[in-house]
């Protein structure tokens, strides 16, 4: 029985997957990308959030198909309400705003829409793209290449390559196939939970409130969400609670600085997931196989942010397999050691370094000083001199 063959096997059609198939599909290789889901980012596990620069720095096209409302800045509080405004409408006047001429800073995405906008540039840069087709295993073949088992609708079938990608998100099984220590310690894996709401009013900015009071480990938000619509949400680490993210986002809306703003609020659509607030992956390849996007934890850990950061991984995984299999080398581990090398360099020693500073902030014993510096590092994170702002 002879199986279809591809120079490269995707597993997983986030914004990671859909962006590495678009690359290497475009440089002409052949790149089979799978999703186990019949409809694409549903249900939503993510508030949507992601920077201009991001789009445009990984040749995503900016298009009304996914955008739900433009932002034009940061306010960051602190547990009493007391807010910093990093309002670039106001900082940089001529350059950001709704006026023509103008622009935003970022954008709340509608990630259904946006992850079918990301597949259907994968697919029309050439990428063959298979929903509802799960990744079921791995295995090495004597050749130098791969065999994929999949199932796709009801059906098991085995497919050939030369590299399998594993861009299957948080709950990543690709990297336990090839055995890579994916666990994640349960002290860094925030636990978030989000109501889409009616009734709040926003004004172009994303709000960030810090305080353990509110929600222990990670922050809270309110996001305007388009037509008038917001979305309130919060992370918590769950070894710093023994309540749940639940009653903390009640208690957030009841009970905080903002109740008053929230008092008429009609709860929409409840979205949830978890958050890795980790490091990178120490080893993100083996034999035949790579990670990218938060399957090999490319997540901001200071903001849990990772739309950015899995499109930037996405980008420099389909350059590096561009180069690398056009070299006809064998995708031993020891050479695809490379992809790693290629995404600390541009990526990931900035992320490592964040990681240390956020595991340095919650290091700290005494609660009003930990609540004092996530609020300060919040706060010169997203200003416009911070040496982070392009993550
Ligand atoms: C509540 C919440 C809010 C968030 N808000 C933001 C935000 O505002 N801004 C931001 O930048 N980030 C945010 N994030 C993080 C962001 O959603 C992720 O970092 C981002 O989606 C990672 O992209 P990815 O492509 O690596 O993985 P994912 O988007 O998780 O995509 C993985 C894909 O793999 C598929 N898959 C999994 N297993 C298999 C399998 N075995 N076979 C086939 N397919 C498979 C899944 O169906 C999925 O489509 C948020 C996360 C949460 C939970």
């Amino acid at each position: 029985m002879t199986f279809p063959e591809y120079d490269v096997v995707i597993i997983g059609s986030g914004p990671a997957g859909a962006t590495t198939a678009r690359i290497l599909a475009g440089n002409g290789f052949q790149t089979l990308l799978v999703d186990k889901r019949q409809e694409l980012g549903a249900p939503i596990q993510c508030s949507g959030a992601v920077s201009r620069h991001a789009l445009e720095e990984t040749g995503v096209p900016i298009s009304t198909e996914y955008i739900q409302e433009a932002i034009y800045g940061f306010g960051i509080y602190n547990q009493e309400g007391r807010a910093n405004f990093i309002d670039y409408r106001k900082l940089k006047p001529d350059e950001y705003g709704s006026e023509a001429g103008k622009k935003p800073l970022g954008f709340v995405v509608d990630r259904r829409r946006f992850d079918r906008f990301l597949l259907t540039q994968a697919e029309r840069a050439g990428a063959e793209t298979w929903l509802k087709t799960e990744g079921l295993g791995y295995s090495l073949l004597p050749n130098g290449k791969c065999e994929v088992r999949l199932r796709r609708f009801n059906e098991e079938i085995k497919v050939k390559a030369r590299v399998l990608i594993g861009a299957d998100g948080l709950q990543s099984q690709v990297g336990r196939w090839a055995g890579l220590r994916t666990h994640i310690k349960i002290t860094e894996l925030a636990s978030c939970l989000q109501f889409v709401v009616d009734r709040v009013e926003t004004d172009g900015l994303l709000e960030i409130i810090t305080g353990h009071d509110w929600a222990p480990g990670g922050y809270a938000w309110v996001f305007p969400k388009g037509h008038g619509y917001a979305e309130i949400g919060l992370g918590v680490i769950p070894t710093l609670t023994d309540k749940n993210a639940q009653w903390h986002l009640d208690r957030f809306l009841k009970d905080s600085f903002f109740k008053d703003r929230f008092s008429d609020s009609r709860i929409l659509e409840i979205q949830g997931g978890g958050v890795p607030l980790a490091s990178p992956l120490r080893t993100q390849y083996a034999d035949n196989l790579i990670l990218v996007g938060d399957a090999a934890r490319h997540v901001n850990p200071i903001t849990g942010g990772g739309i950015h950061t899995a499109l930037s991984g996405g980008i420099i995984a389909g350059k590096f397999l561009s180069q690398f299999l056009l070299s006809g080398e064998e995708p031993s581990k020891e050479n695809l050691k490379g992809y790693q090398d290629a995404w600390l360099e541009k990526l990931g020693n900035k992320m490592w370094k964040l990681y240390e500073e956020k595991t340095a902030i919650f290091k700290l014993n005494d609660k009003a000083e930990r609540d004092q510096k996530l609020f300060e590092t919040m706060s010169s994170y997203f200003h416009p001199e911070s040496e982070y702002k392009k993550i």
